[in-house]
C-alpha cells in the first residue's frame, strides 16, 4: 500500500519486508558512534552528576474521590493546624469539602484545611494498595471531592512506570531506552511544574507517562531502573536540561517534529527520524469506518466530503477540508480532527480517507500515537535485534546526549 506518493523516501518504508530489517544495524551502529563516545560508561563517568540525589516527584494519582480510605501501620497525618500520629494498625477516611477535609478513624473526627500529607513507617495504603512515601490529599482544584497526590522519589517512580508504560518482560536493552526516555520525560515535567508553582508534576495516566504503581512493580524493573540510574538525555550543545522526551506507541515507518503536532519547540527532538522497526506493531497499519450520522455528531455539522488538504513532509495529515451539504467548506487541523473523532479509533494522523457508497468514511492509516520522539514497538524489536540502548536513543533522538544528573 502507497500511502502518500508524493513522498518517496516514505516509500521505502512502507514497502520494507520484515526480513531487510538487520541490514540497518551497521548504519546505525555507525552513526551512534558520536553518541556512544560522548555518552559511553566513560564519558558519564567524567562529568559529575548536578544533583547530590534523586530528586522526589510528585504524581497526580486521581481526582475528584468522593472518599480516601487510607490504611497502614504507624499513620501519621499532617495539616497546618495539627499533626494526629497512631501507632499500630489503623484505617482513616477522609472526604473533601470546599477546601476543608474531614477526617474520621472510628468514632475521633476532626475537620482541616487542605492539604493533608499522610506517611507510615511501615506500608501505606489507599484502597487496600500499596502507596510508597507520601500521599498529599487536596479538595478537587475542579469539580467535587478529593485529589489525590503520590509524592515518591523518581527512580522509585520508574519503576512503577515500567510496566505502565511498556513491560519488564522486554529485552533489557529496549527496557533500558525506555527508562532513560520516562526519566528524561519526568525530570523534565517535574523542573517545569515547579517552576510553574503547580501543586503536582505529572499525571499518572496516558496525559503524561502511566504510572501503574508500587504494586505493578518487580526485581526485573528494579534492577534496570538502577543500571541506569539518573541517566537522563540532553540536547546536544544545549545548557544540560533534561529534553521533554517524548514517546509514542508506533510510529509507522518515520517521526514527527514536536512542533508539528504540539506547536512547541522541543529542543533535543528531531522529526522525520526513519523507521523501520515498528511493523511488528498490531496499529502498524490500521482501517476504521465512520457513519456519516456519527462523524455529523463528534463535528456539530453534517459532510457531504471530506479530504486531506495538506500534509507534513512525514506524510501525516496537516490539515482536512470538509464540504458541508449546503456546499460550504470548512477547515481544521488534522490533530483536532483526531482528537474529536477519538485517538484510540483515528490511531495516527498519517491516514487516507476514502468516502463509501454508503455515505461512511473508511480511514486507512499507520502508526498509533503522535510520532514524535522514541517509537516504542521499534525500540522493543531494536532491542531483540542485539541493540545497545544507547544506540537505540541516538537513533530516535538524534540531536541529544546522555548525561547523569544524580
Ligand atoms: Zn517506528
Amino acid at each position: 500500500m502507497n500511502l502518500h506518493p508524493g513522498h518517496a523516501h516514505l516509500r521505502i518504508e512502507v514497502g520494507m519486508k520484515p526480513g531487510s530489517k538487520g541490514r540497518r544495524i551497521l548504519p546505525v551502529f555507525f552513526s551512534a558512534l558520536p553518541f556512544l563516545l560522548i555518552s559511553g560508561p566513560r564519558g558519564l563517568a567524567s562529568i559529575p552528576p548536578t544533583h547530590p540525589r534523586s530528586p522526589s516527584i510528585r504524581v497526580l494519582l486521581k481526582t475528584e474521590v468522593p472518599e480516601v480510605l487510607l490504611s497502614g501501620l504507624s499513620l501519621e497525618l499532617h495539616s497546618a493546624q495539627r499533626t494526629v500520629r497512631f501507632d499500630g494498625e489503623s484505617a482513616w477516611r477522609l472526604r473533601c469539602e470546599r477546601g476543608r477535609i474531614r477526617v474520621r478513624m472510628g468514632s475521633s473526627q476532626y475537620s482541616v484545611s487542605d492539604p493533608v500529607t499522610v506517611s507510615s513507617q511501615a506500608g501505606l495504603r489507599w484502597e487496600g494498595r500499596a502507596v510508597r512515601e507520601k500521599l498529599r490529599i487536596y479538595t478537587s482544584r475542579k469539580g467535587r471531592g478529593c485529589e489525590l497526590v503520590n509524592e515518591l522519589d523518581l527512580e522509585d517512580y520508574l519503576v512503577g512506570v515500567v510496566n505502565g508504560e511498556f513491560s519488564s518482560r522486554w529485552h533489557e536493552e529496549s527496557i533500558s531506552a525506555q527508562i532513560i526516555a520516562a526519566r528524561t520525560y519526568a525530570f523534565h515535567q517535574l523542573k517545569r511544574a515547579r517552576s510553574r508553582l503547580s501543586h503536582y508534576d505529572v499525571e499518572a495516566g496516558t496525559g503524561d507517562q502511566v504510572y501503574a504503581g508500587a504494586e505493578s512493580e518487580d526485581l526485573r524493573a528494579r534492577e534496570l531502573v538502577r543500571r541506569t540510574r539518573g541517566q537522563v538525555l540532553v540536547a546536544r550543545n544545549g545548557p544540560g536540561a533534561p529534553i521533554k522526551a517524548f514517546y509514542h506507541s508506533t510510529c509507522g515507518g518515520i517521526t514527527e517534529g514536536a512542533d508539528r503536532v504540539f506547536g512547541e519547540r522541543a529542543p533535543g527532538i528531531a522529526g522525520g527520524v526513519r523507521c523501520r522497526y515498528c511493523t511488528t506493531s498490531p496499529r502498524y497499519r490500521w482501517s476504521f469506518e465512520v457513519p456519516a450520522a456519527e462523524l455529523a455528531t463528534l463535528l456539530g455539522f453534517r459532510i457531504r466530503d471530506l479530504k486531506v488538504t495538506a500534509r507534513w513532509e512525514s506524510g501525516r495529515a496537516r490539515s482536512l477540508e470538509f464540504s458541508d451539504v449546503s456546499g460550504r467548506l470548512k477547515r481544521m487541523p488534522a490533530a483536532e480532527f483526531r482528537h474529536r473523532i477519538g485517538a484510540e479509533r483515528l490511531r495516527s494522523t498519517a491516514f487516507e480517507v476514502t468516502r463509501l457508497g454508503s455515505g461512511a468514511f473508511r480511514f486507512e492509516g499507520r502508526g498509533n500515537g503522535h510520532g514524535v520522539g522514541m517509537c516504542q514497538w521499534g525500540a522493543k524489536e531494536m532491542g531483540e535485534q542485539g541493540t545497545h540502548h544507547v544506540q537505540i536513543l541516538s537513533h530516535y533522538y538524534p540531536a541529544s546526549q546522555i548525561r547523569r544528573v544524580w
